[in-house]
C-alpha cells in the first residue's frame, strides 16, 4: 500500500466515523407550532396525538432516538386504545416520528449542516478516491491477490461487521427513519438545490447510492482499465443512476411534475399501477400520459426487442440502479456467490416465484383500480400488495439484497429474488441472440472465471466442454471473459440457432466441429 493510500484509508475511515458520531449530535426539543404543523401530521391525527405527546412539550431530549422512540411511544399509545376498543379502522398508520423528529431537530448538525456534512460524506469520499487512484500506477490486468485471504472480501469479520451495518442501515431507512434524522438533515441543502425542498429519507438514500455507485465505479474504470467492455459498462450504469434515477426524478419534483425513474420498469418497479401513482401520472396531462405509455412500453416492447439482440446485459449490466450498485459497490464481494446445483434449484424457485407474485399481485391492484372492489373472493388487494412491499420491496431487495454482499456475493437480489431478471432471463433463454462462447481448446481448467461469476454459474464446465453459455441467470458482466487468461470467453450475439447447447463429443482443439442445436 502506499503513502497516499494510507492517507486515504485514514482519512476515509476518519469521515466514516464521523459520519456514525453525527447521529448523536444535536437536541430534540417538541413545540405547539411543530405539533400543530399539518404538514407533518394530518389534521384528522393531531387531536388524538396531542394529548399524548403533551408531556414532551418543551422538554429536551439529548438524541434523535430518545426523541424518536417517546413520540413513536405517543403514537402507539393513541393505537393501543383503538385497538383496544377493536376500532382497528382509526389506527394510525403514518408514520409521524420521522417528520416530527427532523422538525424538532436543534443544535450542532442544524446550525453547521455544511461543515458536518464535509467532516463526513466529504472526508470519506476525498480518502475513498485517494485510496483508488494509486492503483492506476499499477500494470493493467485485474489484481485479485489475497481476496480470499483478506477479512473484508472472504467472509472475515470485517465482511460480517459491513454486513451488519448494511442489514442495520436498511432496517433502520424502512422502519426507523427518525434514528437517522441527523444525517437526513446533512443532505437538506442538496435536496433544497435540486428538489425545493427538505430532504426525506429517500432522498438520502438516493443521495448515498448514487455516491457509492460514482465512488466505486471509478475503482471498477481502474481495475479494469485492459477491457473497454467494463470501462464503457461502468461509466454507462453510472450515468443512468445519476441522471435517470437520481437528478431526472429531483427536478421533475421541482417542477411539480410526478417522481419519475425513466429508466425503472415493472415489475422491478413494482408500484407502478398502484392507484396513486396511475392517479398522478393521468392527472398530469400529456408528460403524465407520456410516462404512462414509457413505462408500459419498456416491459412490453424494449425488453423482448433488446433482449433478443443483446441478451439480459442491456438492461442488467448496462442500466438499472440495482445491478449498477451490485457492479461497483459490490464488486469486491462477486466471488462470494454460490456456485453448487442447490443453490441453482433454489434460485429458479425464488426468482420465478417473486416474478408470479409480483403478476398476481398486480391483477389484484389494477381489478381493484377498474372495478373499486378491494376484495377479490376472500382475499383483500391492498393485504396482497403491502405483503408485496413488505417481504419483497423491503426485506429481500434492500434488507437481503444488499445486506448480504459480503456474505453471499453481490447478486443476491438479481439471482434470487428480481422480477424483471426473471422476466429477462426467459427471454435470454429461450430466444436471443447472446451467448458466452467457449474456445475449450485453450482451457486450462484455471477456474478464474468460475470464481469470479457474480450469477454462480460453473463458467469452467461449460468452458471444458466447448459448450456456449447459455443461462437465463448471465448478466453479462463479462467479467469471466476479463479474468480468463487464455481468451476462452467471449460475448457474442449471433444466430439464436447458431447457439452451440450440445458439448461436443471430442475436443480436438479450436477449430474442432460444433454441435448446434436445430
Ligand atoms: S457467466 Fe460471465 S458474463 Fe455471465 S454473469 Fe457470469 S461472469 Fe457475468
Ligand atoms: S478462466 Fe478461462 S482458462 Fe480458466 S477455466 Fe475459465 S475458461 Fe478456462
Amino acid at each position: 500500500m502506499t503513502a497516499v493510500q494510507k492517507i486515504g484509508l485514514t482519512l476515509f475511515s476518519m469521515g466514516f466515523a464521523i459520519w456514525i458520531v453525527t447521529l448523536s449530535l444535536g437536541q430534540c426539543t417538541l413545540t405547539p407550532d411543530i405539533l400543530s404543523d399539518t404538514t407533518l401530521i394530518k389534521k384528522e391525527h393531531y387531536e388524538l396525538i396531542r394529548a399524548s405527546a403533551a408531556p414532551m412539550l418543551g422538554k429536551t431530549y439529548t438524541t434523535a432516538f430518545s426523541f424518536g422512540n417517546a413520540f413513536r411511544g405517543a403514537v402507539d399509545e393513541v393505537n393501543q386504545k383503538f385497538r383496544d376498543q377493536q376500532q382497528y379502522d382509526k389506527v394510525i398508520y403514518d408514520n409521524y416520528a420521522f417528520p416530527v423528529t427532523k422538525a424538532a431537530s436543534v443544535g450542532a448538525i442544524t446550525e453547521y449542516t455544511a461543515l458536518w456534512f464535509w467532516l463526513s460524506i466529504g472526508l470519506a469520499i476525498v480518502g475513498a478516491l485517494m485510496y483508488i487512484f494509486p492503483k492506476k500506477r499499477l500494470l493493467p490486468g485485474i489484481k485479485n491477490d489475497h481476496i480470499f485471504h483478506h477479512p473484508a472480501t472472504s467472509r472475515g469479520w470485517l465482511g460480517i461487521l459491513l454486513g451488519t451495518f448494511l442489514i442495520l442501515f436498511y432496517v433502520v431507512l424502512y422502519f426507523y427513519p427518525e434514528y437517522i434524522v441527523n444525517w437526513v438533515i446533512l443532505v437538506d441543502p442538496i435536496s433544497r438545490a435540486l428538489n425545493g425542498g427538505p430532504a426525506s429519507q429517500w432522498f438520502l438514500y438516493g443521495f448515498l447510492y448514487s455516491l457509492c455507485i460514482l465512488v466505486m465505479g471509478v475503482r471498477m474504470i481502474i481495475k479494469y482499465r485492459h477491457s473497454p467492455y467494463q470501462q464503457i459498462r461502468s461509466v454507462s450504469v453510472m450515468f443512468f443512476q445519476t441522471s435517470f434515477a437520481f437528478l431526472i426524478p429531483e427536478i421533475l419534483v421541482r417542477l411539480n411534475r410526478p417522481y419519475y425513474d425513466f429508466k425503472n420498469m415493472w415489475p422491478l418497479d413494482y408500484d407502478f399501477f398502484f392507484d396513486y401513482n396511475l392517479n398522478q401520472m393521468l392527472s398530469n396531462g400529456t408528460l403524465g400520459l407520456f410516462m404512462l405509455v414509457w413505462g408500459i412500453a419498456l416491459f412490453v416492447l424494449a425488453v423482448p426487442i433488446f433482449t433478443y439482440i443483446y441478451g439480459k446485459r442491456w438492461y442488467c449490466s448496462w442500466v438499472c440502479g440495482c445491478g449498477g450498485l451490485a457492479e461497483t459497490l459490490g464488486d469486491p464481494h462477486r466471488q462470494l456467490s454460490d456456485k453448487s446445483m442447490r443453490a441453482w434449484k433454489i434460485e429458479r424457485y425464488t426468482v420465478h416465484g417473486v416474478l408470479v407474485f409480483a403478476i398476481v399481485m398486480t391483477a389484484f391492484v389494477l381489478y381493484t383500480y377498474f372495478t373499486g372492489q378491494s376484495n377479490i373472493g376472500p382475499i383483500d388487494s391492498y393485504s396482497v400488495r403491502s405483503a408485496y412491499g413488505f417481504y419483497i420491496g423491503s426485506i429481500f431487495s434492500g434488507i437481503v439484497g444488499v445486506g448480504f454482499y459480503p456474505l453471499m456475493g453481490n447478486r443476491v437480489w438479481c439471482r434470487f429474488g428480481c422480477p424483471l431478471a426473471a422476466y429477462l432471463g426467459l427471454v435470454q433463454r429461450f430466444r436471443s441472440r447472446f451467448r458466452i462462447t467457449t474456445n475449450g481448446g485453450q482451457c486450462i481448467s484455471c477456474g478464474n472465471c468460475s470464481t469470479y461469476c457474480e450469477m454462480g454459474i460453473d463458467v469452467r464446465a461449460y468452458a471444458q466442454k466447448g459448450q456456449d453459455i447459455v443461462r437465463a441467470s448471465c448478466v453479462g458482466c463479462g467479467i469471466c471473459s476479463a479474468v480468463c487468461p487464455r481468451g476462452v470467453l467471449n460475448l457474442e450475439n449471433a444466430d439464436p440457432d447458431s447457439r452451440v447447447m450440445i458439448a461436443p463429443e471430442v475436443m480436438v482443439g479450436n477449430d474442432m466441429p460444433k454441435i448446434r442445436k436445430r
